[in-house]
């Protein structure tokens, strides 16, 4: 019994790839923006899981983003964020999205006019402004990166 913790725990980072922890600023304030906490959305980075899924930057599932590459360059990137965190919270979470049902839709209509992705796109293109001026309410001692794009 003593080795099943670590001997789980190597399996799912040869799988899942390597947690992460999500910047407080992002949880706070997606955490605003979905109305409801995020912190227990997990972030995996360098995800052979993610890598399987072909040119996909991040794939979801329920209260899981799995990124093929590291964190950093899914943390710089308020858009994807949005659009990832808005699979999990309204998706999965709701029961709406399925693997199935993902499936289903993928093979209907591929990946640009699937349901999913257009709501996720929506979404994040919509509340891009909102998060990124979150952010910099909570950073104004040092403003991220994308603080100079306009909104
Ligand atoms: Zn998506």
């Amino acid at each position: 019994m003593m080795l099943a913790a670590p001997i789980v725990r190597w399996v799912s980072e040869r799988w899942l790839g390597r947690p992460v922890e999500a910047p407080a600023a992002f949880v706070a304030a997606l955490a605003q923006i979905f109305e409801q906490p995020v912190d227990h959305v997990r972030i995996f980075e360098c995800s052979p899981y993610a890598r399987w899924h072909a040119g996909a930057r991040a794939t979801t599932r329920r209260n899981r983003i799995l990124l093929s590459g590291p964190a950093n360059g899914f943390w710089s990137d308020p858009e994807l964020v949005l659009h990832e965190y808005f699979h999990v919270i309204r998706q999965w979470q709701a029961g709406r999205l399925t693997i199935l049902r993902y499936t289903i839709e993928a093979l209907q209509r591929g990946y640009w006019l699937n349901r999913y992705e257009i709501e996720a796109r929506a979404f994040a293109s919509h509340h891009l402004c909102q998060l990124q001026e979150l952010l910099n309410q909570q950073s104004s001692n040092r403003p991220f990166p994308f603080a100079t794009r306009h909104c």
